[in-house]
């Protein structure tokens, strides 16, 4: 195989990635979609803010490229997009220097946006630890997969792909007991990661947490069936739930909802109900949780709203 093609294969395994960092809002994305706004970058007030000046242009980023040990594979060229960019870095970097280069790039766009949003000024070196602790982290859960991959299943501490011809759906509950509300949160992937769907719905009551985890995962079931789904893979980091799933009774209104989804197994070709560590099931968990400032439920398909991008796209790598 080619050095040009091996590095394709290993590219081609995180487009979902990619193409989250395609999509970021920035200043010049969003004038695109006719939105009125001031196009320079907010740092440096000079150049236009687009995905390549922020990630690697501008001054800022620049710093913190300096001494990371990886500025070498990030080569800029004239009218070079992100993608570009990040193109030579999968044919070129190892696995590990390709995550961190998305862990940097990862935290420089949220550094951004704490600048943006609360003139929240983070450091260089801010930026720069929160991308090594989050490799750490990486590192971690890749060993952890490794020493347990036959109870995978079981401890999954970081987002998988779903089989060939499966999806995966992530679901999660979040309760505000202030607000008397309950949120609900699902996303769907394919089985190259790409994001497919994402849905979130705020329910106007204090739901039990198990209530409300069984209420996300009837509602995703539904969901997957109306879309036409056959093989689904749902994840939950609610175990009560899973186990209850797998067969375990009882008179409560947890166990009525849990009878509910189990009935909706009937329309798939094949359904997996497994348990996963909150660090798998992020996605959700930001979905469920943004129902706090919002009412009724909303949709998102093909494109993820920006405020789960950074968790697709630490998912991804
Ligand atoms: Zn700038």
């Amino acid at each position: 195989m080619s050095k040009e093609n091996r590095g394709w294969t290993k590219y081609k395994g995180l487009d979902g990635s990619l193409a989250t960092v395609l999509c970021l809002p920035t200043a010049i994305a969003l004038a695109s979609k006719n939105v009125q706004l001031d196009v320079k970058c907010t740092w440096c007030l000079t150049c236009n803010e687009d995905a390549i000046h922020v990630l690697f242009l501008c001054s800022f980023a620049r710093s913190v490229w300096e001494d990371t040990g990886v500025e070498s594979l990030i080569q800029v060229l004239p009218h070079d997009t992100v993608f570009d960019v990040l193109k030579r870095v999968f044919e070129n970097g190892s696995r590990e220097q390709i995550a961190l280069i998305g862990l940097f790039c990862w935290s420089i766009w949220n550094r951004r946006n704490k600048w943006v949003w609360d003139r929240n000024n983070i450091s260089v070196f801010g930026v720069k630890s929160a991308a090594i602790s989050l490799l750490d982290d990486w590192k971690k859960a890749r060993q952890e997969d490794h020493k347990h991959s036959s109870v995978r299943n079981i401890a999954t501490r970081t987002w998988n792909k779903p089989p060939p011809g499966w999806v995966k759906i992530n679901i999660d509950a979040s309760i505000f007991p202030h607000i008397n509300c309950s949120g609900l949160g699902s996303v769907i992937r394919d089985d190259t990661g790409r994001f497919l769907r994402a849905r979130n719905r705020k329910v106007e009551a204090v739901l039990h947490p198990r209530e409300a985890e069984a209420l996300s995962l009837k509602e995703a079931l539904s969901w997957a069936k109306d879309l036409g789904f056959q093989k689904c893979s749902f994840e939950t980091d609610a175990k009560l739930l899973v186990n209850a799933c797998k067969g375990e009774h009882g008179r409560s209104y947890f166990h009525t909802i849990v009878k509910d989804c189990v009935d909706y197994f009937k329309h798939f070709d094949q359904v997996l109900v497994d348990f996963v560590s909150r660090s798998a099931n992020g996605v959700a968990h930001v979905l469920a949780r943004a129902t706090h400032s919002m009412s009724g439920s909303q949709e998102w398909v093909n494109t993820p709203p920006t405020f789960i991008s950074d968790v697709i796209i630490l998912d991804s790598i």
